[in-house]
């Protein structure tokens, strides 16, 4: 029976003591999406399930991509018609049922500069992708648009060689709230979550040979308690190859880490209707509208740095800058960009080591392995496809397990928000009049949290202040901070502004003026002195120069007023 799947950091013992003492039928690695979705597909079948996330929920890739439920308009050009396929009908599953408070239709305009030639090919390759879609069509078809039809919608675009456009229809989402939501849904079909425990070894039947579960750090405390699981499941990303280390196994691919970087300016700097697609010479570059502002990006380059820090550099910025500039009546500037973030792709290489292909070449399909009994892995794939990759690893785990188990049903699972939905909406009007708040607030809580948006409303009864907006100039509101403390797993200012809110990409200081005040209401609900506050606001500071340090922020601006108000 699905809860409300409430993850409380003020639970977080009981959660751990959880870990140490009860025997979990999937134990599953990693709190990306893949963890994420592995746990809801085998909660969902009726099994006892435990999750363990080293970090906060989606603070490895998932919080750091271009952000779109998509089929990927590029793949059919590489001849990928499966994954396509497989995308598109994700992406209509989620708009349509699954997630529609979370994943939203998008269009984008594709300019055409040589006339004869390429409005054939690329209407030939919207219509095929149109045509792979399901049948309930949530998304609308693609049209053809002529050069004064493209310069309406994009007057942003420089008018000299523009031949004409295409505007077709995906969908976007942001992505470390979707990766949350998807681990909440998990925790409401009975799975056990608990962020900041690393996977630090495997554990072996008494005959050395089968993997029973796996020995975990809680990294807030240092202890080491043993989960002991009938299966493990690894979805770590970029790590996957620590995991198999951990294991002492070879499996049958690696993985090969491509960098991707976006920046982000306002939206008043590109002025469309629409989101854009361009062609570069080995990718594309897509402008999709985020908000109050743009996200430009990405760029696809061989990583073999830091796995935690994917920093983006110089050259990063540039490319990007260059390639939006190519098509821009007024050009983009360094002074336009507000932010940059950095991505690692977990590419799956058949040839690893021999840096045979260019990863933007590499296929963005999923492989799943059982290098050992009782470990099954997952790497590659997209953010679109994991609840397919959720199927294909859970359903390779319980292979081993000599009972029947039912098969995925996540297909027929909405998210915890998206159940009640279409009467949500026409209650908006109603809800800010009870809660006293602009309207607006409550779109933008529905527009977040679904059907949950009224939990977090609720938290301004007892507390007033919370209805107050965190920052200036953005819309969310400080009952959001204690709510992610209460119903998040938020443990951290940065899980707050980096993930459970986006300021750190949406604003200039990346949040860091907010940072005191998240720091004094999590300190309320979790007991923080008020040199933890400050502990926590520094840390948040630091964390920042070392995120964005192509920004070079200025060290004497809003970080030390930030901490003032901390102490
Ligand atoms: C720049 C960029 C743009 C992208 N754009 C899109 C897009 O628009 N649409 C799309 O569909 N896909 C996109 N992708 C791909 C998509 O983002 C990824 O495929 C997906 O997020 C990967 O999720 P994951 O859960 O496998 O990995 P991650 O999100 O990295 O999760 C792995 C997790 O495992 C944890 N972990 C690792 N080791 C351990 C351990 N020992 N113990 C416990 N936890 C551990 C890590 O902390 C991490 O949180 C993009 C990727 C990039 C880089």
């Amino acid at each position: 029976m699905a809860g409300n799947g409430a993850l409380d950091s003020r639970e977080r013992d009981a959660v751990l003591s959880r870990l140490a003492g009860e025997r979990f039928d999937v134990l599953v690695i990693g709190g990306g999406i893949t963890g994420a979705g592995a746990a809801l597909d085998a909660a969902s079948r009726g099994l006892r399930v435990a999750l363990v996330e080293a970090r906060d929920l989606a603070s490895g890739t998932s919080s750091r991509s271009s952000k779109l439920i998509h089929g990927g308009l590029r793949y059919l050009e590489q001849f990928d018609f499966k994954l396509v396929y497989e995308a598109l009908r994700e992406r209509d599953l989620l708009v349509s049922r699954l997630a529609p408070h979370l994943v939203r239709p998008v269009s984008f305009l594709y300019p055409l500069y040589k006339k004869v030639v390429e409005r054939p090919y690329v209407g030939a390759g919207l219509v095929l992708y149109d045509a792979m879609e399901g049948t309930r069509r949530p998304v609308p078809h693609h049209r053809h648009l002529s050069a004064r039809g493209a310069r309406r919608r994009a007057p942003a675009l420089a008018p000299d060689r523009l031949a004409g456009a295409m505007l077709y229809y995906d969908a976007q989402v942001d992505d470390a709230r979707y990766a949350l939501t998807v681990a909440r849904t998990a925790a409401a079909h009975g799975a056990v979550v608990a962020t900041r425990v690393s996977a630090v070894g495997l554990l072996r039947a008494a005959d050395g040979e089968r993997v029973t579960g796996a020995r975990v750090r809680d990294e807030e405390t240092g202890r080491v308690l043993d989960v002991s699981a009938e299966a493990v499941v690894a979805c770590a990303g970029v790590w996957t190859d620590l995991v198999h280390e951990l294991a002492g196994v070879r499996a049958g691919y690696r993985v090969r880490m491509s960098k991707g970087v976006h920046i982000v300016v306002p939206r008043a700097a590109v002025d469309a209707s629409t989101g854009m697609i361009l062609r570069t010479g080995k990718s594309v570059l897509f402008f999709i509208p985020w908000d109050q502002h743009w996200i430009v990006g990405t760029t696809d380059t061989d990583w073999s740095g830091d796995r935690d820090e994917p920093a983006p550099d110089e050259a990063d910025v540039e490319y990007i800058l260059a390639a939006a500039n190519r098509v821009l009546a007024r050009p983009l500037t360094r002074g336009d960009v507000i932010a940059v973030y950095a991505g690692l792709r977990p590419l799956i290489d058949p040839q690893a080591g021999n840096g045979a292909k260019p990863t933007t070449r590499l296929s963005r399909e999923h492989v799943v392995d059982t290098p050992v009994p009782g470990l099954a892995s997952i790497a590659g794939g997209k953010f679109t496809t994991y609840r397919l990759m959720a199927r294909d690893v859970i359903d390779a785990a319980v292979a081993g397990f000599g009972r029947e188990v039912p098969a995925s049903v996540t297909g027929q699972v909405p998210l915890l928000g998206a159940d009640g939905l279409a009467a949500a909406w026409p209650a908006a009007g109603r809800l800010a009049e009870d809660y006293g708040v602009p309207r607006a607030a409550v779109e933008h809580l529905l527009g977040r949290y679904g059907t949950l948006a009224e939990e977090v409303l609720a938290l301004t009864r007892a507390d007033a202040g919370l209805a107050r907006p965190l920052a200036e100039g953005h819309p969310y509101l400080r009952a959001e901070v204690a709510y992610a403390v209460t119903h998040e797993n938020a443990l951290h200012v940065e899980d707050i502004l980096m993930r459970r809110t986006r300021l750190f990409i949406e604003s200039a200081d990346a949040g860091a003026a907010a940072a005191a005040e998240v720091a004094a209401i999590m300190g309320r609900l979790l007991g923080w002195s008020r040199r933890r506050r400050a502990a926590e606001t520094r840390r948040y500071l630091d964390l920042v120069q070392a995120e964005q340090p192509v920004l070079a922020m200025d060290p004497s601006a809003e970080p030390d007023q930030a901490l003032a108000t901390a102490g």
